[in-house]
């Protein structure tokens, strides 16, 4: 059976042909529309899955946002601008004339990347840090998602009472210091305006001021794991994403962990997939298996 895998993304849609053997097949991307209305929307996935759409027997969506119900929602609103409350599951049903099912794009990169753990892993938590931080939880084998999609979304657990400002409203998330986003609005003087990658480059150079955001980063996700290994006793943490895989980032979180009780501790991996995670993972949800 061959699955049409769609990832939705802030900036990119991708699509591909997932074959049960798991490998990819004709992906294609198109730049997600920049003015976020639902109509422009539609028109960019039928344009993106219309040469695959006779190929495939199903469909599975990973996109960013809460999908409860089939349906977007957001944690923060203004990352989806008019998409709030688009009709996801039915839009490519519409389209494709296939039966469809969709999941958060890290809910769905977990699951790809607990596949892609060593057996005898039965709990194990994904966290991604890119522009936002997203994660996955995977309890007992199984991949939690919650009664309205919201489960695992890490980066809205708070991480200081005094922080800035997070997108969803609350005040001290995770997100809003660690991602890519919150260590470049933290930058200041000779730093502000910069964007993560360059604050990356700056510290590897030695520059003090972005050496400490990269720390900061590191050390507020290192206590999120110490906290994820509490709730969930996990026997795995994997890291993803640009910032969660940058040069020595997974180092120091490392360790800023090893400075918690040793009951906290929990080992730590690097993502194994990159770019597709997300569309193997939806792939590998409509299947309904492990392997
Ligand atoms: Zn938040």
């Amino acid at each position: 059976m061959t699955t049409l895998a769609i990832d939705i993304g802030g900036t990119k849609l991708a699509a591909a042909l997932v074959s049960t053997d798991l490998r990819i097949h004709e992906r294609r991307e198109l730049p997600t529309p920049a003015s976020k209305t639902p109509d422009a929307l539609r028109d960019a996935l039928n344009e993106l899955v219309s040469p695959l759409k006779a190929q495939a027997q199903r469909v599975a969506i990973a996109s960013t946002g809460i999908i409860h119900e089939g349906t977007l929602l957001a944690i923060n609103p203004q990352n989806l601008g008019g998409l709030m409350h688009f009709p996801l599951v039915q839009t490519l049903e519409a389209i494709t004339g296939l039966p469809t099912q969709a999941v958060n794009d890290a809910q769905a990169a977990a699951w790809a990347e607990y596949h892609a753990l060593a057996d005898g892993i039965s709990d194990m938590v994904f966290i991604t840090v890119s522009t936002g931080v997203g994660g996955g939880v995977v309890s007992s084998g199984k991949l939690q998602t919650g009664t309205g999609g919201l489960a695992g979304h890490l980066g809205h657990t708070l991480a200081d009472p005094n922080g800035p400002v997070c997108g969803c409203g609350r005040r001290g998330c995770v997100e809003a210091i660690a991602s890519g986003r919150g260590i470049s609005a933290a930058a200041q003087g000779d730093l502000a305006g910069c964007d993560a990658k360059t604050i990356f480059a700056r510290a590897a150079d030695g520059h003090e001021q972005a050496r400490l955001l990269v720390q900061s980063s590191a050390r507020v996700l290192a206590r999120l794991i110490a906290d994820v290994k509490a709730i969930t006793d996990c026997q795995r943490v994997v890291i993803g994403g640009s910032v969660g895989l940058a040069e020595g980032y997974l180092a120091q979180v490392r360790h800023w962990l090893a400075q918690e009780p040793g009951i906290y501790h929990v080992e730590l991996s690097a993502a194994h997939y990159r770019n597709d995670a997300g569309l193997l993972g939806a792939a590998l949800l409509a299947t309904g298996e492990k392997s």
